[in-house]
């Protein structure tokens, strides 16, 4: 139900599990990150309370990389687990989502028929397989082509093993936002998980597709064309 995303010079696991505290409000059943890490996606997730994911990560070496994503969930396909918590995905590519993937089991059957195993019972882990059965080496192409599949409501962080100076959101009647910081880039479910580093954002709108460095925000059209973007500035107190 909260959505985190870290590009910069700091430890992306503080800023995840900072930011996706601000979001608990939204109510959450589970949590999870995804770091690059040594030049691999590390995921650690479990079902629970922000604390369970906290004890997690310190138990199994808090990572150190710069660049990740994470997200508490609030279960609507699949119970409440470890292994149906976010991030879902595989060693090329990672995702955390928010919302509801109505043609998740068409989409499902299709690609158990080409032979891929799922792992959870989330209509999230549709979303996954799909980019990595798409994925051609270009990723807005392939989450252009992915989103043209799904029908319901998602906003998506998303990150490529083989692209680890960027990660990539895209929205669709579910909220997401692009904050915009100095040195360092951040994509949330709401405002409150970035004020303390930012107050700039970018409002997603319908199927932008937003490619995120930590030095430069591009967002781009499904057909990869550049979109011109209004900067909000949060007025909020923390
Ligand atoms: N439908 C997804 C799931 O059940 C995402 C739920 C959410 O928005 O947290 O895993």
């Amino acid at each position: 139900c909260g959505i985190v995303g870290y590009i910069g010079t700091k430890a992306a696991t503080d800023v995840l599990v900072d930011g996706l505290r601000k979001l608990e409000y939204r109510g959450y059943d589970s949590a999870g990150i995804s770091i690059f890490e040594d030049s691999k996606i590390q995921v650690v997730k479990a079902k629970g309370r922000l604390d369970n994911l906290e004890n997690k990560i310190t138990s199994l070496g808090k990572p150190l990389g710069t660049v990740g994503i994470g997200h508490t969930r609030w279960a609507t396909h699949g119970e409440p687990s470890d292994v149906n918590s976010h991030p879902h995905g595989n060693e090329r590519v990672t995702i955390v989502h928010n919302g509801i993937i109505e043609n998740y089991l068409q989409l499902k059957e299709k690609l158990v028929e080409k032979g891929y195993k799922f792992l959870s019972e989330t209509d999230t882990e549709v979303v996954a397989v799909l980019l990595d059965y798409y994925y051609n080496g270009n990723p807005v192409e392939t989450i252009s082509t992915v989103i043209k599949n799904l029908k319901g409501s998602y906003a998506l962080g998303i990150m490529f093993q083989d692209c680890q100076d960027k990660i990539f959101a895209v929205r669709k009647d579910s909220p997401l936002i692009v904050g915009i910081g100095e040195g360092e880039n951040f994509i949330a479910s709401d405002i409150p998980a970035i004020l303390k580093y930012t107050r700039s954002y970018y409002l997603l709108e319908e199927n932008e597709i937003a490619v995120i460095e930590k030095d430069k925000i591009d967002i781009v059209d499904t057909d990869g064309d550049p979109i011109q973007k209004e900067i909000f500035t949060a007025t909020w107190d923390i």
